[in-house]
């Protein structure tokens, strides 16, 4: 049986975030079963609100997602969430001392370093589960995202299969197919970094967003080439950062998903809309423990080796 996870201690960083260029706090504690991931929004030692993680609190996703609560907002929320989502972890209280959550180099790799450094600990509680028993479909124009349930031969719990198609001469058309188990989240998708074009980030700019962007925290694309140095992480790390970005947003669902995703082009608009779009067809999920899904003889996937703590 899989039981809740939390941090072993608390774990703070600094960061800037990417669309206020302000400098943010960012720090992690550990939190009860049954807590689930919470943010608060501290401006000079108060707390403004606390926002849980999930997607009835999603109030913009233009340019990235972000949560609201009290007409105060948390911006720029995907990748950390999707560190944990991609850890399995369940229990977390988030303090955002800023606007939104600092971008740190435009993947999900700090966080997973911050989590992995502080430690995992096994709560007394066992994790509950969407599992898909039907499918569910959006579409905006030719972008379009599936989620259905997951064959019963297969020992993963979530699998992402992501498509994109950019008219660029590095990106062009590419395809990830991702099965969330055992260390790959960590090694596979974690470090795929957010991209850019720079035409985009030059109207960003002097619309005063992304103006703590830079090649720190970001791929570039000029007209022909990838403008940072050191180039990419992987030659597909575009449509791995699609996986990334896709974890994070489908974890706003509240509870970890066992199902095939599939997308096509999407963006955090239209995984938000496959969130809502799930959560308002029940009869498309039943929700399950790990403890009935022994039963089920589902029981191989899930869990991240190097964050293992004897459960
Ligand atoms: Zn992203």
């Amino acid at each position: 049986m899989f039981f809740q996870r939390t941090l072993k201690k608390e774990i703070s960083c600094v960061g800037i975030g990417l669309h206020s260029g302000a400098k943010v706090r960012l720090v992690l504690k550990p939190a009860p079963s049954g807590h689930g991931i919470k943010l608060q929004r501290i401006e000079n030692g108060v707390v403004l609100t606390t926002i849980p993680a999930l997607s009835e609190y999603v109030v913009d996703t233009s340019l990235a997602t972000t949560l609201g609560r009290e007409e105060q907002v948390i911006g720029t929320v995907e990748h950390l969430l999707s560190a944990f989502s991609g850890l399995g972890i369940d229990n977390v209280l988030v303090e955002v001392h800023g606007p939104e959550v600092p971008i740190m180099d435009g993947s999900a790799n700090p966080f997973v370093y911050l989590i992995k450094t502080a430690g995992v600990r096994r709560q007394v509680e066992a994790k509950s589960y969407i599992r898909m028993v039907g499918t569910v479909t959006v579409t905006d124009g030719d972008k379009w995202a599936r989620i259905g349930p997951q064959p019963p031969s297969s020992d993963a719990s979530l699998s992402i299969i992501s498509h994109i198609d950019f008219d660029h001469p590095v990106i062009g058309s590419q395809s990830y197919s991702f099965s969330f188990s055992d260390v790959a989240y960590d090694r596979q998708i974690s470090r795929a970094r957010t991209f850019g074009f720079l035409h985009e980030v030059e109207w960003m700019k002097s619309n005063n967003l992304a103006l703590g962007g830079s090649l720190d925290n970001a791929i570039v694309l000029d007209e022909f080439s990838v403008m940072n140095d050191d180039g990419l992480r992987f030659a597909d790390e575009f449509a791995r950062h699609k996986v990334l970005d896709c974890f994070g947003d489908v974890s706003l669902m509240g509870m970890p998903l066992i199902g095939v995703l599939e997308a096509n082009k999407t963006g955090h608009a239209l995984n938000h809309k496959l969130v809502q779009a799930v959560l308002a067809k029940t009869e498309a999920w039943e929700r399950v423990t790990t403890g009935e899904l022994r039963d089920h003889s589902q029981t191989g996937f899930a869990v991240p080796r190097l964050v293992m703590d004897g459960s």
